[in-house]
């Protein structure tokens, strides 16, 4: 059965409709990437879901239960965590205070105590600053602390509007990346706004594009970037078919090693965009795979170009 469940959702702002029918699945455990155009419609569903707007038809179920009346002051005793666009913390408690307030439904002393360590070990900047204001915050440390404060909260699933926009390209990759670590471990289903095609395929199980209240594709990031969908293949752009190739391993694809005498190495989990990229520049059809330093293989340049041609033909 699915966590959540959106059916047929049709939403008004006064006479203007800003969801077109939408219906959507998410299972438990499953990252789902939110993404489309300004105005598409994105913040607006996850309002729906999260009962801060009222929807005119269709509904939304929530393990197994219809909550598409439920009042929104319950929302998050029931499991659902959600973290606005902007850094909505509260700028005059310390950052201890505002993980804190994330807990106030919770009783068990112990397992919150748990749950702050493992937010610190993630988010270690946290830690080092639990009794600072949250208002004196970096922009990126604030998000932190909000997606720190949702998780406190022991959700069921996170809905999170451009989670990572306001953090600069570094500390974005690190903020994804335990984001995505925590989310693992502690098997949260989310669903999350982008504008970031990369950040939608790096993180999401599933790709929803939404476009003038309409959800155009919802699947997984390969069916996305194999789709024949017209509308997809725009939206994705010209470079789809090079990405495809990010989603892939060195370590799927090599062959055995073949004894050449190759200068050039590959950490067998290099993804094959990045690879490609280091052949390109070499001039080189091959290069040795290796795992701690140790050659286990080889990775052909022909097989890469013959991944991306299957992805163009949409094989
Ligand atoms: P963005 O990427 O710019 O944040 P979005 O995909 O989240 O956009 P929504 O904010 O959900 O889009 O807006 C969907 C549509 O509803 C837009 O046409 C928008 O103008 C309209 N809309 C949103 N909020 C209101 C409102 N309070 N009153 C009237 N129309 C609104």
């Amino acid at each position: 059965m699915a966590l959540l469940e959106v059916k047929d959702l049709e939403v008004y702002y006064g006479m203007i409709q800003a969801i077109k029918g939408v219906s959507f699945k998410v299972n438990e455990g499953e990252v789902v990437a939110l993404i489309g155009a300004n105005g598409a419609g994105k913040t607006t569903i996850l309002h729906t879901v999260t009962r801060l707007l009222e929807a005119k038809r269709g509904s939304v179920v929530f393990d197994g239960k219809d909550i598409t009346k439920t009042p929104a002051h319950k929302i998050v005793s029931m499991g659902m965590a959600h973290v606005p666009e902007g850094r909505r913390v509260f700028a005059n408690l310390s950052v201890l205070q505002n993980l804190k307030m994330g807990a106030y439904t919770r009783k068990d002393k112990n397992e919150i105590e748990e749950t702050l360590k493992n937010i610190y070990k993630r988010f270690p900047r946290l830690e080092e600053r639990q009794n600072q204001l949250a208002g004196t915050l970096s922009g990126g440390e604030q998000q932190m602390l909000a997606m720190g404060r949702a998780l406190m909260s022991h959700p069921r699933i996170i809905l999170m509007d451009e989670p990572f926009g306001a953090v600069d390209p570094l500390n974005r990759a690190n903020l994804q990346n335990e984001f995505l670590k925590i989310q693992k471990q502690l098997k949260k289903t989310v669903i999350f706004v982008t504008h970031d095609i990369d950040e939608a395929m790096k993180m999401g199980d599933k790709i929803a594009i939404m476009s003038k209240g309409i959800l155009r594709n919802f699947a997984s990031p390969e069916d996305t970037l194999l789709s024949d969908d017209e509308f997809v293949k725009s939206f994705l752009g010209s470079e789809t078919y090079i990405k495809i190739l990010s989603r892939f391993r060195v370590k799927e694809h090599m062959r055995p090693q073949n004894g050449a005498d190759i200068p050039y190495h590959a950490d067998c989990e290099a993804n094959l965009r990045d690879v490609l990229a280091q052949m390109i520049e070499y001039g080189t059809d091959s290069m040795h795979v290796t795992e701690k330093g140790k050659i286990t293989g080889t990775i052909l340049l022909s097989d890469i170009l013959n991944l991306f041609q299957k992805g163009r033909k949409g094989e």
